[in-house]
């Protein structure tokens, strides 16, 4: 039976990792996958996370079950860190999911539970998973224009003008801040136009949150999708603690809904419900360092300190490399990667040209030449900039 299985296609980022690994050439880059590095090239355990881990490990007295949807006081310090004050707690339901992954999946179920035809609008690109997992679970996936290929920015008009296209029920999905693969940020009055679209065509308004505090700040990260919660009928957000804590392998992440027009009682047993079938409790380990962190002033603070220190070597490294691609070049047309936001930068170029980088350069990125910026360092951004100038990008 088992026979009747057919292969899957290779993930584009994992092949690439396994060919970086296998390349002798002692400059090569890898921009690939989509994890912070610090200038040595370690992702490290955050200061705060090995603090509540120590404490954990000293106060922890049971490892029975938590509850179906996750520690409740998780649920309350992660609404707090992505919502603020913008909605009343008890009009929000939600769950800890494993990873923002976890979320998204279960976001798109509770989609297909509650309105079987909706369909679900996603950014040209996207997140690749988004449009896997939307495929697997049965639900269409519309692309919206998003990416400027010219500019490099938002194409915010042909934006809208495709979202104008979607039907009552149907559902946007949004990227709250540092949108991957591209880098390219809404603005906040850019946010609201959408805001007053979804609402005007009675769309369902979806956000994934995978970068907060990556961007322009914790606070400032957050501000669309607070936005979008206090002003749309009907949200759903999708949260990771993946990026910001730096607790990948935790799977932590937090599933939110948000309705005028349902009981959030009953949204809230469809959260429980979905967790039961697919994994019934949420792993607990992550979301207990996260709560321990946020709850605690003096961790919080220290958290919130060395994510900031993550963020601004990011942006320097952007800086940098703009610099040093004006430089080189002789022109502005790599002023976009100062512009952008969070991990990534695509760079807009051919997947030819990515291979050429690769092949003349030893420079690894996504074939749709996304870039994880804190794949660079100091000596590697005069290296990455020759390579994108020489390749003719
Ligand atoms: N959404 C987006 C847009 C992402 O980039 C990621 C991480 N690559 C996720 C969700 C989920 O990450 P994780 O499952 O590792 O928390």
């Amino acid at each position: 039976m088992l026979s009747n299985l057919k292969a899957q296609p290779a993930d584009k980022i994992l092949t690439l990792m396994a060919a970086y690994r296998e390349d002798p050439r002692p400059a090569k880059v890898d921009l690939g996958v989509g994890v912070y590095k610090n200038a040595e090239g370690v992702t490290p355990v955050m200061r705060a996370v090995k603090e509540a881990e120590r404490r954990l490990v000293e106060t922890q007295e049971s490892k029975s079950y938590v509850a179906l949807a996750g520690d409740p006081a998780y649920a309350d310090a992660m609404i707090g860190l992505i919502l603020g004050e913008s909605v009343a707690r008890d009009s929000i339901a939600a769950v800890a999911t494993p990873g923002g992954t976890g979320a998204v999946r279960q976001a798109f179920e509770l989609i297909k539970i509650a309105n079987p035809a909706a369909k679900v609008h996603v950014s040209n690109p996207t997140w690749p998973n988004h449009v896997s997992i939307l495929k697997y679970v049965g639900i269409e996936a519309v692309p919206y224009r998003y990416f400027d290929t010219e500019t490099r920015g938002v194409d915010f008009e042909g934006m809208l003008e495709d979202l104008g296209k979607a039907a009552e029920g149907d559902v946007v999905l949004l990227h709250g801040c540092c949108h991957n693969p591209t880098g390219a940020n809404l603005n906040l009055t850019q946010w609201q136009k959408v805001v007053d679209l979804i609402n005007e065509k009675k769309l369902l308004a979806m956000v994934d949150i995978a970068y907060q505090g990556f961007g322009d700040g914790l606070e400032e990260d957050a501000q669309a999708v607070r936005l979008v919660a206090s002003s749309v009928a009907n949200v759903l957000i999708a949260g990771s603690c993946s990026k910001n804590f730096g607790i990948y392998r935790e799977r932590t992440g937090i599933l939110m809904a948000i309705s005028a027009d349902a009981e959030t009682p009953i949204v809230q047993q469809n959260l429980n419900f979905l967790n039961r079938q697919n994994y019934s409790f949420p792993p607990d380990h992550g979301a207990r360092v996260v709560t321990t962190i946020l709850t605690d002033p003096e961790l919080r603070a220290d958290w919130a300190a060395e994510l900031e220190e993550v963020r601004l070597s990011m942006l320097g490294l952007r800086e940098q490399l703009a610099e040093e691609l004006r430089e080189r070049s002789g022109s502005d047309r790599f002023g976009f990667i100062a512009q952008h936001r969070g991990m990534f930068s695509q760079i807009g170029t051919t997947p030819e040209l990515v291979e050429k980088m690769r092949v003349d350069s030893a420079i690894y990125m996504v074939s749709d030449s996304r870039m994880n910026i804190a794949g660079l360092n100091d000596k590697s951004v005069p290296i990455l900039a020759k390579a994108i100038v020489d390749a003719g990008v």
